[in-house]
């Protein structure tokens, strides 16, 4: 017994001392590859319990159950311990905390340059793809710079001479209807852009650029009837990339769960957290069939301190609140920004570098480093 035991130590030992058979480690793609394309989608004003909604409302499996690289980041302004859109989205597009209302401009109002334009000078296409107007604080810090978000005229100017290839979205009326009577879709077309004020096209070309408004201010709410156009320009934005052949960065914003959360209308807001889930479905199809693109998936800031409280269907013969564990009746807390931490979701090579804890702001330089740049 004893010999027996010594003899399987002894090929235990050979074994160890010979050279290992040819086992090949799995190796992660996230780990062995940099992307080449970029895509940032943000829930404006959705936190981690806008983003449960998706769980509780939806009528399939959420699309944010498919990631698996997940963090959370700290949204603290330099000015204001909760950040607004503005200060938000110019932490992610240009890697500082600034001022609530500063687009693209630090906290002594100087220019900051972008991820947009930082990309661009290096031969990426780039995109913005929004449900409100295209010159509103989120999609305007990626191109623009103004020392307050309300500039939404200037920041209109700003877009017919930007390095945005495509953008989609509404705010007509700051390009066509201005106080300085100019009409800035003629300075769009001048400077390269196919603009179309009524449909979302599909005939697309190698070299052009795309300018899509298709409402004076916002686009329509989901629940008054918008459709799948976030999921629609999502797709065609994606065919033009495909057309260009050139390394891509685009940002994708539902504006609208924001809305909702100011509004404290639950239905509101969770009808927009739908389609941006849908969404997001869309552009994990693509990443996972490319296999070359980083997707990450964050908001702002939370809005409305939304909650899925149970509901209440009496009270007991002190005086509490009975619930019913199995109904869930979405409440707020604000008609404001909240404070608390936001989720952030990476899918596709480099995305381990945004699970763990951290700042807004890292967001642009994790987006950077995955880019090796
Ligand atoms: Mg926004
Ligand atoms: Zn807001």
């Amino acid at each position: 017994m004893v010999a027996k035991k010594l003899s399987i130590l002894f090929l235990f030992v050979l074994c160890f001392n010979c050279t290992p058979p040819e086992v090949k480690k799995p190796i992660k793609e996230t780990q062995a590859t940099k992307p080449a394309n970029v895509i940032l989608l943000i829930g404006d004003g959705m936190g981690l319990t806008q983003l449960s909604s998706s769980f509780y409302f939806g009528t399939t499996k959420p699309n944010f159950s498919r990631f698996k690289s997940i963090g959370l980041s700290n949204v603290i302004a330099a000015n204001s311990k909760i950040t607004d859109s503005a200060s938000g989205a110019t932490a992610f597009a240009s890697g500082i905390k600034t001022y609530n209302g500063a687009i693209g401009v630090d906290m002594d109002k100087i220019q900051v340059e972008t991820i947009v334009e930082v990309l661009s000078k290096e031969g990426y296409a780039t995109g913005l793809i929004s449900t409100s107007s295209i010159t509103h604080a989120t999609p305007a810090s990626f191109y623009a710079h103004v020392e307050n978000r309300n500039q939404e005229e200037a920041i209109a100017a700003q877009m017919s001479t930007s390095t945005i290839d495509f953008f989609a979205g509404g705010g007509l009326k700051f390009f066509q209807k201005r106080k300085d009577g100019t009409n800035l879709l003629t300075a769009l077309t001048s400077n390269g852009f196919i603009v179309n004020t009524t449909e979302l096209s599909s005939s697309l070309e190698v070299d052009k650029k795309y300018g899509f408004l298709l409402a004076d201010e916002g686009m329509p709410k989901m629940i008054e009837g918008r459709g799948p156009f976030l999921s629609e320009a999502t797709q065609l934005a994606l065919n033009y990339f495909e057309l260009q052949e050139k390394p891509f960065f685009l940002m994708i914003e539902s504006s609208q769960i924001d809305w909702g959360g100011h509004d404290n209308k639950a239905d509101y807001l969770i009808k927009e957290v739908l389609d941006f889930d849908d969404v997001i479905g869309k552009v994990l199809d693509f990443a996972e069939e490319r296999g070359n693109t980083l997707v990450i998936v964050t908001a702002d800031h939370e809005t409305g301190g939304f909650s899925l409280s149970p509901e209440v269907i009496g009270k007991n013969p002190k005086g509490e609140d009975i619930h019913d564990y199995n109904r869930i009746h979405p409440t707020f807390s604000t008609s404001g920004h909240s404070a608390t931490l936001i989720p952030v979701l990476a899918f596709g090579p480099q995305s381990e570098l945004f699970i763990g804890f951290y700042e807004n702001n890292d967001i642009y330089y994790k987006m950077r480093a995955a880019l090796g740049k």
